[in-house]
């Protein structure tokens, strides 16, 4: 039997993740929509089931994530920014919303994980991409490649006809969610 390294790195296929992409596509950045998602993470096989929601307070654009029953609900408030798109519209991210050392992190990023009850980017973590190989090969890419690969998704993303079946994501979908998640985050 192989022992783990107890000092490895914690790989962000370990965690859940919320990418902002795929919030987008289930209505999760229309305001005042209260979204009810369940998912299993596919690591440790947890169900995950939360309510999200966005609002417009104070200035700002507000993601809020609600998970657990009453008396024992976590809550999550997590502040968007937002940057104007190329060809128009805007494109929404998270600000990291975890305060390692007394300090707020507020990194923008399109993914956010969770590790117990804290909800951070994957920098806070010290998360590492779990597909080495693919990974290596990505992120030594210039950043010209990550725009192709962002419009692939985008090219992708067009084609789909359906988002879910059967309460789940479609391959297509979970395909364009996979490459977004490494160009956004
Ligand atoms: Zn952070």
């Amino acid at each position: 039997m192989r022992h783990r390294n107890p000092y490895r790195k914690i790989e962000t296929n370990e965690l859940v993740s919320l990418s902002i992409f795929s919030l987008k596509a289930r209505g999760c950045l229309v305001l005042g929509n209260y979204n009810l998602l369940q998912w299993q993470q596919s690591y440790t096989g947890e169900q995950v089931k939360m309510v999200i929601s966005t609002h417009f307070k104070a200035g700002h654009y507000w993601m809020l994530f609600s998970q657990g029953a009453a008396g024992i609900a976590v809550e999550h408030r997590v502040k968007l920014e937002t940057t104007n798109c190329h060809f128009g519209g805007v494109r929404f991210w998270f600000q990291c919303p975890n305060y390692p050392n007394q300090l707020y992190c507020g990194r923008r990023g399109g993914v956010l994980y969770m590790r117990g009850d804290v909800l951070s980017c994957r920098k806070c973590l010290d998360l590492t991409y779990h597909s080495q190989t693919f990974n290596h090969r990505f992120w030594f890419y210039p950043k010209v490649y990550r725009v192709i690969l962002g419009r692939k998704a985008k090219d992708l993303l067009r084609q789909i006809k359906r988002f879910t079946y059967a309460g789940k994501p479609t391959r297509k979908l979970r395909m364009v969610l996979a490459i977004q998640e490494k160009v956004l985050s």
